[in-house]
């Protein structure tokens, strides 16, 4: 794939490569987008089979992130780094303050935070180096229970939207993968009295822990969850799990949950949902708690305010269903439309000069 053409096609502004010779440091940062603000997006870890699938992994993932910001109402852009290398032997502090310099290099243009393979550990040698990193300890905090509260926000609007009433209590639930985000999902349909809640899970730990705390929300096995009769399914695991086995089996109205990626392919597997009167909550507008909270983190972090922004979820969706509606596409175009039409107006609204 000729780079210079694929950017042009999709609207990239700049690859960067690094490499540092003392630690060994390799990788690249996409800025896809700086229209509403700074490209932000984390430092993903892998030992990516050949240079061409990294770049190709970090290009599609810094326009998401583009999207998901535009989507969530944020001053930010898209933005990812993808670091070449083996999670298990290149981690260290001087390997993570090298990444530091390179993200200072960029002047703000590109702001981290950690993703697969790095933690907010790995961040805290990356911000001895640059103040250009969010998700660090001691700030934010676990992103989890509000990217989870946002998914719960992002049900009641897809009820109002399907049922006509958002009344979590009398609503049947079944939540695949209660590890962070789908237990925290849990907790909040119980409080909100939820009518039943089924749940699957693959770690024994975390299926104890449901069993334990909540003794009237019921195990089934992961191959039952997608066939079970309720009116919502949750998907709050792995991604792509929305395919062509899937989505035959369900019987829910509504598709709403936080994992990333949750169609396997996006045009293919969301009109199949459409075709099937099946409601599918987009992935990274629902799930975006995580970001709007980290978002926070660059102006004096303040918890309240992000759990605010992180409710606009339940009215963004409302919006994007109705788009969906009147033009007659999928809610996964209908959210690309929402965040397209966000990064427009706004590039229009600052194209007139001021002094600053
Ligand atoms: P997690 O690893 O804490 O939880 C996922 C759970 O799913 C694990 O406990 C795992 O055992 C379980 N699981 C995996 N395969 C399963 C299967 N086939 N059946 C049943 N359970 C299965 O992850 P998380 O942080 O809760 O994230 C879940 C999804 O949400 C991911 O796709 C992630 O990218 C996305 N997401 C998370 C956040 C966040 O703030 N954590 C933000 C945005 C998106």
């Amino acid at each position: 794939m000729n780079k210079f053409d694929y950017m042009e096609k999709h609207g990239y502004e700049q690859i960067v490569y690094f490499y540092d010779r003392t630690t060994g440091l390799k990788g690249v940062t996409v800025i896809h987008n700086t229209t509403l603000g700074p490209a932000l997006g984390g430092t993903r870890l892998w030992n990516y089979a050949s240079e061409e699938d990294a770049v190709m992994d970090c290009l599609r993932l810094a326009r998401g992130m583009t999207y998901k910001a535009a989507a969530a109402g944020l001053n930010l852009g898209g933005g990812k780094t993808v670091l070449f290398g083996d999670a298990n032997t290149v981690k260290n502090e001087a390997y993570f303050r090298a990444l530091g310099r390179y993200v200072q290099s960029l002047n703000g243009r590109y702001i981290t935070a950690e993703d697969v393979n790095t933690s907010t550990k790995d961040m805290e040698f990356v911000h001895m180096e640059t103040n250009y990193v969010v998700g660090l300890e001691g700030k934010s905090g676990n992103p989890s229970p509000i990217t989870a509260l946002g998914v719960f926000h992002g049900i009641r609007a897809s009820l109002k939207h399907v049922f006509g009433s958002d009344d979590i209590s009398n609503r049947t639930f079944a939540v695949q993968g209660t590890g962070q985000t789908g237990y925290y999902l849990v907790n909040y349909l119980v409080e909100a009295k939820a009518k039943k809640i089924y749940f699957t899970e693959i770690n024994q730990k975390y299926i104890d822990r449901m069993k334990k705390e909540h003794p009237d929300v019921t195990f089934v096995k992961p191959e039952l969850i997608f066939g079970l009769d309720v009116d919502v399914f949750a998907p709050c695991a792995l991604g792509a799990i929305l395919n062509d086995e899937t989505i035959p089996q369900i019987k829910a109205k509504i598709v709403a949950g936080s994992a990333n990626n949750a169609l396997a392919d996006e045009e293919k597997h969301g009109q199949m949902l459409k075709d099937a009167d099946i409601l599918y909550a987009p992935d990274f507008v629902i799930n975006a708690g995580g970001l709007i909270n980290v978002y926070h983190e660059l102006s004096s972090y303040n918890r309240e305010a992000a759990i605010h922004d992180t409710e606009k979820i339940y009215d963004r969706l409302l919006d994007i269903f109705q788009i969906a509606e009147k033009e007659n596409i999928t809610t996964h175009a209908a959210a690309k439309v929402f965040a397209k039409n966000r990064i427009e107006t706004i590039a229009g609204v600052r194209s007139n000069y001021i002094k600053r």
